[in-house]
């Protein structure tokens, strides 16, 4: 092994490292002497890239910088190679209209993944990709206008539009997905509405006590349309409704149940007027983690009288442990305590007494 300074033909010059027989050592220089140095022979190739890729009038490619760079000599290379063997392509009988075949190659094949993926498959099967895209072409051009009329009939622009273009709202069984481009104030928006970013779109799951999917996806396209976007729901019945605000409100007041304890959490819109009221109820605490209060079911009376005062709804759960509260309690009230055999015990009435004050 030994350094040997090497000058390519373009002028440029480098060390490098050989090994094996001094003879053969010799060759490789020879050889690499007659060649362009690395960065020129990148360069080059990139030119040829570039000239092809004008000859053809070829379009851009989607992807990352990095891919479509490299995407685009493989292109170049390829229809290049394809264009020079076309008489034997064409006498192979398979391919008849090779023009149409080749021109469906360079305009419809724009992702530069695909074509990094297709680099070392044979050009034979690469055409046979073309041409099979070249008879779906008629249905694919068909379907774009179907489906650009679908999309202008889902979407609604609102009287003072602020935004330019549509946020499009989806609904994939009970979760709603929102997209629109980039703006600070419809960010606010989703947030305030309890939407979460998921790396692509906003997002916010539908739970039973958010009511019907269908309104909630209303709501959000009606403040949507309210804070100046256009919209694009395909579901019919949530834009009508975002369009006259005809969904069913969002029920805000709840009491549900705590997995755990059995304890109750009190849920309602920001309202300091709510939160003292239900500081009222006996033994209510704030609870930190829960950002609500917590109350104790023992107390279902007072919990009953406050969720009817202010309109609050109980889940099934947090029903269920009221009424066996409830349930409890009455029970309690008939049981009749028998005494050991042969011990006293006191007047029935008394024990009741002394049951009914431990409250
Ligand atoms: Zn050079």
């Amino acid at each position: 092994m030994a350094w040997y300074e090497v000058n390519y033909s373009c002028g440029h010059s480098d060390r490098i490292q050989l090994y094996g027989k001094h003879t053969e050592r010799e060759k490789r220089i020879k050889y690499l002497e007659g060649t362009l140095c690395p960065d020129c022979y990148w360069k080059k190739i990139q030119e040829e890239t570039k000239q092809t890729t004008k000859e053809f009038e070829m379009p851009e490619l989607t992807g990352t910088p990095k891919q479509v760079q490299w995407a685009n000599t493989i292109r170049a290379d390829t229809i290049k190679a394809i264009v020079e063997r076309k008489d034997e392509y064409v006498n192979k009988s398979d391919i008849t209209e090779f023009d149409e075949i080749l021109g469906c190659l360079i305009s419809n094949f724009r992702d530069a993944g695909w074509w990094i993926d297709s680099r070392n498959v044979s050009n034979n099967s690469i055409l046979a990709q073309a041409q099979e895209s070249l008879r779906q072409a008629p249905k694919r051009e068909a379907m774009k206008t179907v489906e650009a009329e679908a999309l202008e009939e889902a979407t609604v622009y609102p009287e003072k539009q602020i935004i330019s273009t549509p946020a499009t709202i989806e609904i994939r069984e009970n979760t709603i997905y929102v997209f629109f481009e980039k703006e600070l104030t419809l960010i606010n928006l989703m947030k305030l509405n309890e939407y979460k970013w998921n790396g692509s779109k906003w997002a916010r799951e539908i739970v039973k006590t958010n009511g019907a999917v269908v309104d909630r996806a209303a709501e959000i396209g009606n403040k949507l349309l309210l804070a100046g976007a256009p919209i694009r729901i395909i579901n019919n019945e949530a834009r009508q409704k975002a369009i006259d605000g005809t969904y069913e409100k969002e029920h805000l007041r709840w009491i549900s149940r705590q997995i755990n304890s059995g304890r109750l959490v009190i849920r309602h819109e920001l309202s300091d007027y709510l939160y003292n009221q239900s500081k009222q109820i006996t033994g209510a605490k704030y609870d930190k983690d829960f950002h609500a209060v917590i109350v104790d079911p023992m107390y279902y009376e007072e919990i009953n009288i406050f969720a009817k005062t202010h309109g609050f709804r109980f889940t099934d759960a947090a029903q269920e442990q009221m009424d066996k509260e409830r349930q409890a309690r009455e029970n309690a009230k008939t049981i009749r305590p028998v005494a050991p055999k042969g011990e006293e015990i006191g007047k029935e009435g008394e024990i009741l007494d002394d049951l009914l004050d431990e409250k």
